[in-house]
């Protein structure tokens, strides 16, 4: 028997969730989805980290034999493969680019890889941004540098020049 195709497995849920609503109270409203109960147990939510970050490593490794991994850190950044289901940090720091926030802070930790870059000069987007914002914000700003007194001469204020304070 041939198996149903997969649109038609979606059209049957819908049928089937449509005549649930349909079926139901026509006053009373729709109750959202289903969601889990919450899970007070530390336990239980400790579990259900390890189990995701497990879940978050299997996937990095899926990318990374797909070719669509290529970080910069010892290990590879979980906020790509979260994030954008694939790290271009690698590519994009041999070009000189920022990195995701996860890797450059790695890289300030000492645990950068990517060979001949210098940790101190690897910045994550973050940084970059608030430097373009920075740069943008001071070549709007008026130039306030006449205000600023000369080196040295800020304490002395200067001679007093009306008659009665006169050199006589
Ligand atoms: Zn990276
Ligand atoms: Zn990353």
């Amino acid at each position: 028997m041939r198996a149903p195709s997969r649109s038609s497995w979606f059209a049957l849920l819908a049928t089937l969730a449509l005549a649930r609503v349909t079926m139901g109270c026509g006053t009373a409203p729709v109750p959202p989805a289903e969601v889990a109960p919450a899970e007070a147990d530390p336990a239980a939510l400790e579990a259900r980290r390890l189990a995701i970050r497990d879940q978050v490593k299997a996937l990095i490794g899926d990318l990374t034999a797909e070719g669509r991994y290529d970080c910069c850190v010892e290990a590879p950044c979980n906020l790509c493969a979260m994030r954008a289901g694939g790290c271009r940090c690698g590519e994009g720091l041999r070009r000189g680019e920022p990195v995701c926030e996860e890797c450059a802070m790695m890289w300030r930790r000492g645990n950068g890889a990517e060979p001949g870059v210098e940790a101190g000069t690897v910045r994550s987007y973050l940084e970059a941004e608030r430097e373009m914002e920075a740069r943008a914000k001071a070549s709007v700003e008026p130039k306030v540098q006449a205000k600023v007194p000369a080196k040295g001469g800020a304490a002395e204020a200067p001679g007093c020049a009306c008659a009665e304070h006169a050199p006589k």
